[in-house]
């Protein structure tokens, strides 16, 4: 078989790539290995705007997020489903420092942060003391749709495999690669968290950290907006449900959920929520983060039809979208990429 590209990975980023590569008439193979915990099937979706206790604006996000939300409404009118939603952040300050802290920002970023403006009915719902303010817009995706839908595309123009890659068996040649009976032009690495073990790439500077989180049932909570109180809690697919997350852990024995963040989370939940809830499901996954906090997009310094879209870190559902199309362009008419987020800046450490 011959094809133009071969994509290694279908999460986030191999769904976008994917997704702009046929969009521009190529020919794709994707193989994945379509595993249950990968960090896009456990992420919460969320798209927020600003981030850290300063509650400034995530880097690049007045491009980033048009960006997105059209990328997402787009794929989502190919494949008749919604993905995309608003979903107004409720940032309950769990101290007075944070409270502060908002109260400050709230003259200078008026864009993105704003007073709640009817606080009473979250006094019904909610344990706080220390005030709310709200961040808009924002986002919400429902990966829990998106991923399958789009495999299901794949599927049905037999160009992708559910199966691992082998990377012994992938021979990279001037102006060809070879995988198995597969030849195309270039193979386009979207391995996430297996990127920082992948022998083109593995001397990137990766920072992997797993998250954890808890899916609940909670029949009294309205479903509109995101809550955060040090913890969030995001509507979920299904009727009630929500996903209540999450860790950044550095230092781990394995990608595996935890008894202590399951009973760290449900003792919160407890305190935070006046109603009742059940706990349905416990998730963990790995993240794809970088030391630089900038994605790793680009072909390889030494190997021209070796590519890479990797490094989405805690930021998928916004960075993803934005430049698996600066990548499909750099491939399809040598577009260029960011600089900040171009592989190429590693290219000493990549050539040795
Ligand atoms: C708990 C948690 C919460 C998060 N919440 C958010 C959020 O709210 N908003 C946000 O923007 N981001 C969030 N993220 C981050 C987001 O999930 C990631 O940035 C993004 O999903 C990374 O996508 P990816 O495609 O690079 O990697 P992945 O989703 O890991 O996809 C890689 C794919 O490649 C496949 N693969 C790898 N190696 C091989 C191989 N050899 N053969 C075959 N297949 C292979 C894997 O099976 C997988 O399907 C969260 C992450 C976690 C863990």
């Amino acid at each position: 078989m011959q094809v133009d590209f071969i994509i290694v990975g279908q999460g986030l980023c191999g769904t976008f790539l994917s997704h702009q590569l046929l969009q521009a008439g190529k020919r794709v193979y994707v193989i994945d290995t379509n595993k249950p915990f990968s960090a896009s099937k456990v992420a919460s979706g969320v798209i927020n705007p600003v981030t850290g206790r300063r509650i400034v604006r995530t880097w690049l996000i007045e491009t980033l997020m048009p960006f997105a939300v059209e990328a997402y409404t787009q794929l989502g009118n190919l494949l008749q489903a919604n993905f995309i939603k608003p979903a107004p952040i409720i940032d309950f300050h769990t101290t007075a420092q944070m409270h502060l802290a908002f109260a400050d920002r709230l003259p200078h970023e008026t864009t993105y942060l704003h007073q709640l403006p009817n606080e009473q009915p979250w006094k019904d719902v909610c344990n706080y003391h220390f005030g709310a303010g709200m961040i808009t817009p924002s986002w919400l995706v429902d990966l829990q749709l998106l991923l399958p839908l789009w495999r299901q595309h794949l599927q049905l123009l037999s160009c992708i495999d559910d199966m691992h890659f082998d990377q012994t068996l992938l021979r990279v040649s001037d102006f060809r690669v070879q995988y198995k009976n597969v030849t195309a032009k270039a193979i386009i690495f979207c391995d996430g968290v297996q990127g920082s073990s992948n022998p083109f790439f593995q001397q990137l500077p990766f920072a992997l950290n797993k998250g954890e989180a808890l899916i609940i049932h909670a029949p009294k909570l309205p479903a509109t907006h995101i809550l955060k109180h040090g913890l969030s809690i995001v509507p979920w697919i299904g009727e009630n449900m929500f996903w209540v997350g999450s860790t950044y852990e550095w230092t781990y024995a394995d990608a595996l959920p935890t008894a202590a963040f399951k009973q760290k989370t449900e003792t919160a939940l407890r305190q935070f929520l006046q109603h009742p809830f059940t706990i349905v499901e416990h998730l963990a996954a790995e993240r794809p983060a970088t030391i630089e906090r900038r994605p790793f997009v680009g072909l390889h310094p030494l190997y021209q039809n070796v590519a890479i879209l990797n490094g989405m870190g805690t930021k998928g559902c916004t960075l993803a979208p934005y430049f698996a199309h600066q990548l499909a362009q750099h491939l399809v008419h040598h577009a260029p990429i960011d600089p900040h987020a171009n592989v190429q800046r590693f290219s000493k450490i990549l050539s040795k």
